[in-house]
């Protein structure tokens, strides 16, 4: 007997979704990036960039927003079982 591999998702390889609506294809992050100064203007390094917990964070699907710590489902489940409710 074979299993068949879920495909990965936002939510099963980072951990992340929305804690509004619960999509976890629409999110966005704000990225720090470094970009070469010309006179030109600024060139961006596509390769390095970083996110991290406080990074600013929106979901499309429904316009809600925060921070990348807002949308861990970890931390989700612990503000539910917090409250008391269902984890
Ligand atoms: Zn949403």
């Amino acid at each position: 007997m074979s299993r068949k591999k879920r495909p990965e998702t936002v939510a099963s390889v980072w951990g992340l979704r929305c804690p509004h609506c619960g999509a976890d294809d629409q999110l966005q992050i704000q990225l720090t990036t470094w970009a070469l100064l010309t006179p030109g203007g600024t060139i961006a390094d596509s390769h390095h960039h970083d996110w991290h917990d406080r990074s600013q964070s929106e979901c499309l699907a429904c316009d809600h927003t925060g921070i990348v710590a807002d949308f861990m489902i970890d931390h989700q489940r612990r503000a539910r079982r917090a409250k008391g409710g269902p984890s």
